[in-house]
């Protein structure tokens, strides 16, 4: 954190195809703002992990680049909203979907006083996004994203930021399952633009920028909404 450090509750969601920078951008909001980034694709990797049951009825459709169940998503989703840490607002990425569960999220803050102070939906060609997702690989110690051609480690298979060695790459971030997320994504999750800007909480970012540009004005919308 840097300061930026807020004291309300804020709800941000950040929208837009996979591959887009989602996750990469809600970790550094996290840093800069103290939000809590939650990603419902994290949570769903965990399940299946576990061997829990949520985990096993998800994890095939995960593999094919479907959509998980609105069922098993907020129940796991509602599960990770009652920790503590969660209280003072998220940064939601991946989360919502679709319709059912923009409307069962909207009810679930307006249980505690809550809403959505911004949708920001990351705008991206998607012929770009399958070179994108298909070199991109992980730390498993701290989770900082690297790519192969876009953002390598300077020490192959080192982190650069942990010294970490175990390097990992997602089961479906392969071109076809690429294929796939995107249908899904423009079959389910792209009507939740319309959805946000009738409720007046969408802003476009131009998301084919630079991590370092797309960042500058994501903190310029979320230092927007802080303030
Ligand atoms: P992500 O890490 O956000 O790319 O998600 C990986 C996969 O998890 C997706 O392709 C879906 O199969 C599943 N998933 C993640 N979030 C959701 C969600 N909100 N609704 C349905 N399925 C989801």
């Amino acid at each position: 954190m840097d300061g930026s450090t807020i004291t309300k509750t804020v709800n941000v969601i950040l929208l837009g195809p996979p591959g887009a920078g989602k996750g990469t951008q809600a970790r550094m909001l996290e840093e800069k703002f103290g939000l809590v980034q939650l990603s419902t694709g994290d949570l769903l990797r965990a399940a299946v992990a576990s061997g829990s049951e949520a985990g096993k009825a998800a994890k095939a459709v995960m593999e094919s680049g479907g959509l998980v169940s609105d069922e098993i998503v907020l129940a796991i989703l509602k599960d990770r909203l009652g920790d503590d840490d969660v209280k003072s607002g998220v940064i939601l990425d991946g989360f919502p979907r679709t319709t059912a569960q923009a409307e069962a999220l909207d009810e679930l803050l307006k249980e505690t006083g809550q809403t959505i102070d911004a949708a920001i939906s990351l705008e991206v060609d998607d012929e770009a996004m399958v070179g994108r997702i298909s070199g991109r690989f992980t730390c498993g110690a701290c989770g900082e994203g690297y790519h192969d051609d876009f953002k390598p480690t300077a020490v192959a298979g080192v982190c650069e930021k942990c010294g970490g060695t175990d390097m990992k790459r997602r089961a479906d971030d392969n071109a076809e399952t690429v294929r796939e997320r995107l249908k899904a994504y423009h079959a389910q999750t792209a009507p939740l633009i319309t959805y946000y800007e009738q409720q007046g909480s969408l802003s476009k970012v131009d998301a084919m920028a630079s991590i370092d540009d797309v960042k500058a004005s994501l903190d310029g919308l979320v230092a927007g909404i802080t303030g």
